[in-house]
Parts: C-alpha cells; structure tokens; sequence
C-alpha cells in the first residue's frame, strides 16, 4: 500500500473564540476521489484552507505526501498539490491564456519545465476553453471564469487536487466534465479531494464521501454507507429522499416536496385532463 497523499488528524480551528473545525480526520489516498460534503458553514473550505496550508492550525496535525505541512516550502508544495479556491478573484485583466500558464510557475527551472506546452494544452482541451484563449478574465461568465481557474491549477500538473466547488457556476455538461476529469485524475492514480453540494453527482462519481456539519466529521465512508435518508435529512435539516438509479445504481438524493407521491409507495395513475374538442 502507498502512504497517504493527504492526512489531516485531529484538526481544530477556532477563529474569533468560534469554534470552525473540531477535531477533524481525514485521509485521501492516491487513486481515490474523496466528495466532501456539509451543508453551508460546516466548515468544508476552512478544512481545505487547512490541508493546503492557507489557513492556521488550531491543533491537530497534517501531512503531505508523508510529511508534515509545514516542512514543505511554498515553491515545493506547489508541485506537490493545486489548489482551486471557492472565490477565486482575479481582478487584473488577465488572458485566459496568460492564467493557465500562471499554473506552470511552480516547475520553471525544472526538467519538467519541457511539458509546459503540453500541459497548457491539455488542461485547455479539458476545460473547453479553446477559443477563449485570448480573452481577459473579467469579460468571462462566471461559469468560464471557474473554467479558467481550473485549468490553471490542472496546467500545475500535481498529483494532489484540492477542489472547492468546482461545479458551482458550472451548467450540468461542465459539471459532468469536470467530474469525469477529477475521475480520470484518480484513476491514474492522484489523490482529489472535491467539495460538492450536488449529492448525486458526489454519488456518482465519489469513491468516499465525508460528511461534515457543525465543523465535525459526522461520516466518512463509501456513497452507499453515507447517503442514507435519515442521516442527510438530519444533517441537512430537510427531509431527503435517496433514489437508486434503475440502471446503473446509483444514489440520486432529492428533496422531498409536498405533493409528490414518495417513490417506494405506489402512485396513482396520472390524472389526464378530459379532452373535449380535440380529436
Ligand atoms: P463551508 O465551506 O462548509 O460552507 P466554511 O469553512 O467557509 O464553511 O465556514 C465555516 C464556518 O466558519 C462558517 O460559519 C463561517 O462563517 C466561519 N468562518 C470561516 N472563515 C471565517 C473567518 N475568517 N472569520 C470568521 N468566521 C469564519
Ligand atoms: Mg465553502
């Protein structure tokens, strides 16, 4: 077995006498796509501001790679991971272009300074961004604007991801991509870590999910062990249903609404307004 690509034990935060985090686990191995998921506030981007080295430790310990956080400098710890923030404000008129080579700073003066072209490219393929290449950042939608953002830290080509919403201002296609690409990451043996609301697409594409509320750990485990009714319902404080997929399996967490007929109880036949007149 591999050591871990990222462990967190025992994390604490507090900021202004609140407490953030509370004593907090969590381990992403390589090869593995952890969705962290929590209602907002949990404290999901503090804990990634924790593991990226952006924000302080109360108590509690954390390592890259299999060394502590903090005996990593930045320029090396660049190589090592990317991360992609919740607010990413880049206020000067960049190119998109000019952003994605940004992700390529941390291996100048290094032999792998030779993939720099294929990296860019790659990473600009994969975030559909071709043709805005030119184009400065402040006149993107936002959808392209968290585009860009991700193709950056793709172009860094670390073999740890750190996701903060990466799907928030994406369209459902983008969101597909952007999930399949993390996928694909994992698959070839990177370590992911991406905070999500969407549950089903967490259930979708997740090897493990942690759940976190009220800065705790509440769950951690596989999408099947965790994404049961009566714990989401609770922790989300709204009753939730989970669905399984009758073709591939896989849950589908919904909202329950008035109305709506439960799933798992038979429904009556659609009521079908008399056509009177037509033929
Ligand atoms: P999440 O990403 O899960 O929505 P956050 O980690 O951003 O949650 O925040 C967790 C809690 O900590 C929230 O209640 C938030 O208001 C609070 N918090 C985060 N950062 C700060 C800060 N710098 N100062 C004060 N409160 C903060
Ligand atoms: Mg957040």
């Amino acid at each position: 077995m591999g050591m871990s690509a990222v462990v967190a034990r025992g994390v604490s935060v507090s900021i202004g006498g609140a407490r953030i985090l509370d004593d907090v686990d969590l381990e992403a191995r390589p090869g593995e796509l952890l969705a962290l998921v929590g209602p907002n506030g949990a404290g999901k981007s503090t804990l990634l501001g924790v593991i990226s080295g952006d924000v302080a430790l109360g108590s509690g310990t954390v390592e890259i790679a299999g060394r502590p956080l903090g005996s990593w400098t930045l320029k090396h710890l660049a190589r090592e991971r990317a991360v992609l923030l919740q607010q990413t404000a880049v206020s000067f008129p960049f190119t998109v272009q000019q952003v994605v080579e940004m992700g390529r700073a941390p291996w100048a003066g290094t032999a792998l300074e030779a993939d720099d072209d294929d990296a860019i490219a790659d990473a600009v393929l994969r975030t559909d961004l071709a043709r805005h290449l030119p184009r400065t950042v402040p006149s993107l939608s936002g959808g392209e604007r968290a585009r860009a953002a991700l193709a950056r830290i793709l172009a860094q080509r670390t073999r740890i991801l750190l996701l903060d919403e990466p799907t928030a201002a994406l369209d459902i296609r983008h969101q597909e991509d952007v999930l399949r690409l993390a996928r694909e990451r994992a698959d070839a043996g990177d370590a992911v870590i991406v905070v999500l609301h969407d549950l089903s697409l967490a259930a979708a594409f997740a090897d493990r999910v942690c759940l976190l509320a009220d800065g705790r750990v509440v769950a951690d485990g596989p999408p099947a062990t965790v994404f049961t009714e009566d714990l989401l319902s609770r922790v989300y404080d709204h009753p939730l249903e989970v669905l399984t997929h009758p073709s591939d399996g896989t849950l589908i967490v919904l909202p329950r609404r008035a109305g709506r007929a439960s799933a798992a109880s038979p429904s009556a036949p659609p009521s079908s307004p008399a056509l009177e007149g037509t033929s």
